[in-house]
């Protein structure tokens, strides 16, 4: 396969989204995720048989993925390709175009994206008479020093697959040595960032860890392994009583809770603003998202944190018939007076709004503004117990770890998905979890 040229070559190639014979406006969806593939999928149910409309989505890879089970993926509780799902037999189903590329740059005065296939020189102008921005966002690495060469981050598939290696590799090099030091170093992981990421990812690693890993190796004794969440508090923004719950799980687990700010990350570990070293091999990096560089870069008006400005119909402040929803957009909750928070429980409920309201901009009806309220938030902390806070009714432990599963399970988008995932958690019941490392190009050593 060949590699992205450093220098792109000339636009070429089938042209996405090409000017039809027909009237059928142009919708181009730029992200794979939930907002936009649930926009794409709705907008074309409603069109479906009424409405003649183009729609193209086009996004980095040929998959969605799945966030909320992330940390089960990167544990191995569930099995990694159960939380990917495949876009194009959601869109071929319901006559979505869809083109795997990279999104390039916007022309917002030309109505064009400029794309780029990963993996070729294959580069496409794709024209439009209405764009959704759905880009999503990337961990803010850049927050620290040395984080983006030596930390891990949690967001990608990729990710999840880096961890799990990491920590089984370390646990197999651990097992080498007899230098109690060297050894507390390999077994030292770090999470920075304890919002619901970092908090949930850490409770899963001491389920892997402690739980689990230990036991296949009996030359490490049980108290070298060291596990830091780094964070100002735990779950900052969940109701305070639910916060402390999750604060007492973690410390009754042996977790340290390290409140001093995280300065750099290098190849000896985590150095802390005030100056103390936490020596580690595995420092994973949750706190904090940037919008993506595409979203970056347009010249429009903006939140603090980057994400676009928008309205309740989705419009995007400064740009006429550009929409922007999910990770993307900061759009003010009517019931709280701030901007929701990014969560894919808000993405999704954007996306069905707009998908809505673009079929009513289109007919010519009266759009209904988005007003949704926010339903609550789960968090789970493995070893069968979560926090979970739904409409003012808070639920701790066993209840509120089997609701999370109930609901996320159901939020799953096909039915094969949710099969293979129920699986996964039945044989987990009955059977040991694989511990054995997924290595992949470069990695299979001598
Ligand atoms: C580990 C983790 C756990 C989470 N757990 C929960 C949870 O339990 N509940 C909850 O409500 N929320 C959760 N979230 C938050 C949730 O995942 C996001 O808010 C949600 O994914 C936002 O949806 P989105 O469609 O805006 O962005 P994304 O889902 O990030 O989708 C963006 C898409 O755009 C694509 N893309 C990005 N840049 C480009 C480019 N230049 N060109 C082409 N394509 C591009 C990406 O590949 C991706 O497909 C979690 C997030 C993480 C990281």
């Amino acid at each position: 396969m060949p590699h992205p040229q450093k220098n792109p070559g000339p636009v070429t190639g089938r042209v996405l989204a090409r000017p039809s014979t027909s009237l059928a406006p142009r919708i181009l969806i730029l992200g794979g995720g939930f907002a936009g593939v649930t926009t794409a999928l709705t907008l074309a149910k409603q069109c479906a048989g009424v409405l003649p409309v183009h729609i193209t989505l086009v996004s980095a890879q040929n998959f969605f993925l799945f966030t909320p089970m992330l940390a089960e993926a990167a544990t191995g509780a569930v099995e990694t390709r159960h939380v990917l799902y495949p876009i194009r037999p959601l869109c071929g189903d319901r006559g979505v175009e869809f083109g795997e590329m990279v999104v390039e740059a916007i022309d917002l005065d030309r109505r064009r994206v400029v794309a780029r296939h990963r993996r070729s020189d294959i580069r496409q102008h794709v024209h439009y008479d209405k764009l959704v921005l759905a880009l999503g966002a990337t961990p803010n690495v850049a927050m620290a020093p040395g984080a983006t060469e030596h930390a891990l981050t949690f967001k990608g598939v990729g990710d999840a697959v880096r961890i799990r290696n990491r920590v089984i590799d370390l646990f197999e090099a651990a097992a080498l040595t007899d230098d109690p030091w060297v050894r507390k170093r390999l077994l030292t992981f770090v999470v920075v960032g304890a919002g619901h990421a970092g908090t949930e990812l850490m409770a899963a690693l001491e389920e892997l860890t402690r739980g689990i890993l230990l036991r296949h190796y009996p030359s490490i004794p049980r108290n070298a392994v060291r596990l830091v969440l780094v964070g100002s508090a735990v779950l900052p923004q969940t109701a305070t009583n639910l916060a402390a719950y999750a604060r007492e799980q973690l410390l009754g687990r042996g977790i340290e809770l390290e409140t001093a700010r995280a300065a750099a990350v290098s190849a000896e570990g985590l150095t802390l603003q005030d100056g103390r070293v936490i020596p580690s091999a595995c420092v994973i990096w949750t706190a904090g998202n940037r919008v993506s560089p595409v979203i970056a870069a347009l010249p429009l008006a903006k939140a603090r944190d980057g994400r676009l400005l928008i309205n309740e119909f989705f419009e995007v402040k400064g740009a006429r018939d550009v929409y922007a929803l999910g990770d993307n957009a900061a759009q003010n909750d009517p019931h709280t007076g701030a901007p929701y928070v990014a969560t894919a429980q808000v993405a999704i409920r954007q996306a069905r709004a707009l998908a809505l309201q673009l079929e009513a901009e289109l007919t010519g009806r009266e759009r209904r503004p988005f007003r949704f309220r926010v339903l609550g938030e789960m968090v789970p902390l493995s070893r069968r117990t979560a926090v979970a806070d739904l409409r003012g009714i808070k639920l701790v432990g066993f209840p509120a770890w089997f609701l999370w599963k109930t609901v996320y399970m159901q939020k799953l988008p096909t039915l094969a998905a949710r099969v293979r995932v129920v699986l996964d958690w039945t044989v987990e019941l009955f059977f040991e979890r694989d511990v054995s490392e997924l290595t992949v190009d470069g990695e299979e050593g001598a």
